[in-house]
């Protein structure tokens, strides 16, 4: 936990929400992004609905002499968003704020609060930072990714993880889609780390990506392999592909392999 908690850039820091599980690695990673002497931050990701997190993450920003001006979700999931709310009235007491909670900003319009969304090619820039916003889909269909240029950071929420590899919920073409753009990216901005959703940074962007580029394609293999050798159901592939997995994680693994099979027959259609 400890080298989690608190690790970052110059300008992210890393508040560990105590929600750990085998979804959610060491638990969720709630950043505070400001731009160096600046009085505002960003938070990305309040967490779930747990005061002592969220408190903790105000007081973080406190400590930092700046006050929170906006939050930022990197995708709808309880995990990520479901403490925003509250968070965003803790925030606006402790700066003293009128007019109402801190803004939450999301792609997702049932996770705003105020009236501005978050899309594909907006920037970010409160307190003088600069925070490029892209829309990654396929862990969901909301998914997006920030781009850090000042510390030439990727916070790409559950796109990738510090470690294992993500559920998808979202549709698997889209997903491998949003992997093939970030590794591009990551080459042409010469990113320097990834700062995920869980689990730790990731200091070698681009191997990171190819990893979870392997991985798909190995994972994709293997599915296809499983449906040639008879399995029917999604079930039935998650039996044969994921039995080397921890068994709590078959029913995401189904999701997964869901996605898997539709992807296939998509691209089956297709040719
Ligand atoms: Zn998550």
């Amino acid at each position: 936990m400890s080298e989690i908690d608190g690790m970052g850039t110059e300008r992210a820091t890393c508040v560990l929400a105590p929600n750990p599980s085998p979804m959610t690695l060491d638990g969720t990673n709630t950043w505070v992004v400001a731009e160096p002497g600046a009085e505002e931050a960003v938070v990305i990701d309040p967490g779930p609905e747990d005061d002592a997190h969220l408190e903790r993450v105000v007081r973080t920003v406190s400590a930092q002499g700046r006050r929170v001006a906006l939050v930022l979700l990197t995708h709808g999931h309880p995990d990520h968003a479901e403490g925003a709310g509250r968070f965003a009235e803790l925030a606006a007491r402790a700066a003293g704020r009128r007019g109402g909670p801190v803004p939450v900003r999301a792609l997702d319009p049932r996770h705003r609060l105020g009236d501005e969304g978050l899309a594909e090619g907006d920037v970010v820039t409160t307190g003088g930072l600069e925070l490029r916003v892209m829309e990654t889909p396929g862990h969901s269909d909301d998914s997006l990714t920030f781009w850090l240029p000042a510390d030439r950071a990727v916070l790409t929420g559950d796109t990738v993880l510090g470690y294992g590899t993500t559920v998808l919920e979202g549709k698997l073409g889209d997903y491998l889609a949003s992997l093939d753009r970030l590794r591009r990216f990551a080459e042409d901005m010469e990113a320097a780390t990834i700062l995920p959703g869980h689990g730790p940074r990731l200091d070698d962007p681009i191997a990171a990506l190819d990893r979870y580029i392997a991985h798909r394609r190995e994972r994709l293999a293997q599915v296809e392999a499983a449906v040639a050798a008879g399995a029917r159901t999604a079930r039935e592939v998650v039996e044969r592909v994921y039995a080397d997995v921890d068994r709590s994680l078959w029913p995401a693994a189904e999701w997964s392999v869901q996605a898997q099979l539709d992807y296939l027959k998509e691209r089956s259609a297709g040719t």
